[in-house]
């Protein structure tokens, strides 16, 4: 337990929140979580990324006599997490198999001491005999079971090891168990309560929405231009770009780095060791940008991501959702941005067809695929698209995604779509939508003529309409489930039964017409987080700065992220406050006692030099 060192009575957890977090008060339903662990009940925590999930099992494990243990996935970032918690004055290790003899029995000695408040392990190490001999005889607070979604098959960061979690509750029948994930589709909710014996726990839900992150979803373009625009919004800050393949994850960082964006790559494909010290640059530096392949962000807490790119189509919604989640924890101001075309949906159309998965679950693939498409095909607010995909309702109009900040028009396609449909149709329904769109616009070229198509009735009957504009139709027709794309038949294009009613006319379709993308010019002035810190007046956002580069000083001395020391929203806060002494800056958020002592004079000096 904490040594709160007034009382020898067991700590509250709000004085927990106060005096080691600095915080006045619980956010949410964070409260609700933490009393019941507090009182010795098992939890499933289902909360968006940036909720504030980790002071749901931290407190508990403050209050609870013992010492808390902490399973996560990945060693890389354990490091990080047991240092935060060290710059909060709370006693925590981590074991895993990087520890070298002497690091084991440490940490063995202070467990058996009872000198730990937490103990982050890997879950391949819980299993270990080396694990039972280290608890012996040492009291347990709780098992945090964080990323619980990597126990669930349905998710794309599934890790087998977790499935052997499932034996705490037999082998530790008393201790309560918290499991925490950010993943908010039903399947994964049931294989984890399934699979980690939590039928019954107590299940506590959020809504999912992310009200600070803004969403874009442009059609592709010109990519590299689009994404140089974008990221113009974002100079100085950290980011993420999402590439499909290694191989463009390598050239879009090389292409970058000429641009003058700070870049480096992050895939799979690297050692370790690379990985690390790229993982690593990204949680230290404050301005890069990390380009990665999907192999990137699990379990990465950096609070102050402040946009995400997908250059590519992600998996689904829900991957999706997850890697534009990485942008804004700190619940300041972050945009996600994707740039998508058609090419992307008849790619990861032909990865699901030829891929090895059963008949069944390439079905579920592919719906999947189809609601993915629909989002980024509706011409409504994206924010109540993704949150009505994940069972949840929301107004729309948000203001906050660039279909309600640019309202998108609509015309009536059906004329369009039903020679779209005549021309897959009179084709044979064994073309790719790139030729059919060639008989459309009248294009004569070899593959047109050599197959007779020139003589067709359909050939140039949407020759008034711009290719690009065709391409559009064809996705939106795909989004609304009126054609598919058949690899078994070489991408060829084929109508659904849907389509029926439209030739009929029963059936009206109501299109979105795009945006031109091109020519247009990148917003000025400065990214929305720039705008938030701006609205500090001018001398607070000098001061601001000043404290920043303070911090990333200390950071360094210390070798740890920035945000370990103090994350943006108390540099904000003691910019706009501008506390006098030790005592004062206790009322800034994220100061408590431990952090006032080791960094308070510094920034207090920052703070006196800047008044005087
Ligand atoms: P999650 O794990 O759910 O993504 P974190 O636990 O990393 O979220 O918390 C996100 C951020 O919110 C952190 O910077 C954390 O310190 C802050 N935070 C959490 N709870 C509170 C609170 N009650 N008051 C103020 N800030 C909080
Ligand atoms: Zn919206």
């Amino acid at each position: 337990m904490l040594d709160t060192s007034t009382a020898t009575a067991r700590p509250s957890p709000l004085d927990v929140l106060k005096r080691v977090y600095g915080y006045d008060a619980f956010r949410g339903k964070q409260q609700a979580v933490v009393e019941h662990v507090t009182d010795g009940g098992d939890a499933v925590v289902l909360f968006p990324t940036g909720a504030g999930k980790s002071l749901c099992f931290q407190i508990p494990a403050l209050c609870r006599d013992g010492v808390g243990i902490v399973i996560s996935p990945l060693i890389a970032l354990m490091r990080d997490q047991v240092e935060a918690l060290k710059q909060l004055g709370v006693k925590a290790a981590a074991l895993n198999s990087s520890l070298s003899r002497d690091e084991f029995f440490a940490v063995r000695d202070a467990m058996r001491a009872g000198e730990l408040d937490m103990l982050y392990v890997t879950p391949e190490r819980i299993v270990t005999d080396g694990f039972s001999e280290i608890v012996a005889g040492a009291r347990i607070a709780l098992f945090a079971i964080d990323e619980a979604h990597c126990v669930s098959q349905w998710g794309h960061d599934f890790r087998p090891e977790y499935r052997t979690l499932g034996m705490l509750a037999e082998r530790y029948p008393r201790v309560p168990r918290v499991a925490l994930t950010a993943t908010a589709d039903p399947h994964t909710r049931e294989d984890i309560i399934e699979r980690l014996g939590l039928e019954s726990a107590a299940v506590f839900t959020t809504s999912f929405d992310r009200p600070n992150i803004s969403y874009e979803i442009a059609e592709r373009d010109q990519p590299r231009q689009q994404l140089l625009r974008f990221l113009s919004k974002h100079q100085g800050e950290s980011g993420i770009v999402y590439c499909l393949s290694r191989a463009k994850v390598e050239d879009t960082a090389d292409w970058l780095n000429t641009q003058g964006v700070r870049a480096l790559p992050y895939h799979a494909g690297f050692d370790r060791a690379v990985r690390d010290a790229n993982q690593d640059a990204f949680l230290k530096e404050e301005n890069l940008c990390l380009v990665a392949t999907v192999a990137f962000g699990m379990g990465i807490d950096k609070p102050d991501v402040r946009y995400v790119a997908h250059l590519d189509l992600p998996g689904s919604v829900e991957a999706y959702y997850q890697e534009t989640g990485r942008a804004g924890r700190d619940g300041l101001p972050s945009e996600v941005w994707m740039a998508y075309g058609m090419a992307d949906v008849v790619q990861r159309r032909k990865m699901i067809d030829e891929g090895g998965a059963a008949e069944d679950i390439k079905r579920i693939e592919r719906a999947k695929l189809m609601s993915l498409l629909a989002i980024c095909e509706t011409a409504g607010c994206r924010r109540q698209a993704i949150l009505a995909h994940f069972g949840e309702s929301h107004a729309g109009r948000c203001g906050n995604c660039d279909t309600c900040r640019n309202p998108v028009e609509t015309w009536d396609g059906t004329e369009a779509a039903i020679k779209a449909l005549a021309a897959v149709y009179r084709t044979g329904e064994r073309f790719g939508a790139a030729h059919v769109i060639d008989v459309l616009v009248g294009a004569v070229n070899e593959k047109t003529e050599r197959f007779g198509h020139t003589e067709m009735p359909v050939f140039g009957a949407g020759k008034d309409v711009a290719k690009s504009v065709w391409q559009s139709i064809f996705r939106q027709l795909m989004a609304m489930g009126l054609v598919s794309v058949d690899h078994s038949a070489f991408g060829a294009l084929k109508l659904e039964p849907e389509a029926r009613a439209v030739f009929r006319r029963e059936r009206a379709v109501l299109l979105r017409k795009d945006r031109p993308q091109t020519g247009r010019k990148a917003r000025a002035g400065g990214s929305p987080a720039s705008r938030e810190r701006s609205n500090l007046s001018g001398s607070d956002l000098a001061l601001f700065e000043a404290l920043r580069a303070e911090r990333l000083t200390i950071a360094k001395d210390l070798d740890v992220p920035p945000y370990v020391v103090f994350p943006d929203t108390t540099l904000i806060a003691l910019a706009r406050e501008r506390p006098a002494d030790l005592e004062e800056l206790l009322d800034i958020p994220g100061i408590g006692v431990s952090k006032r002592d080791r960094f308070g004079e510094a920034f207090l000096a920052v703070i006196e030099d800047f008044a005087g």
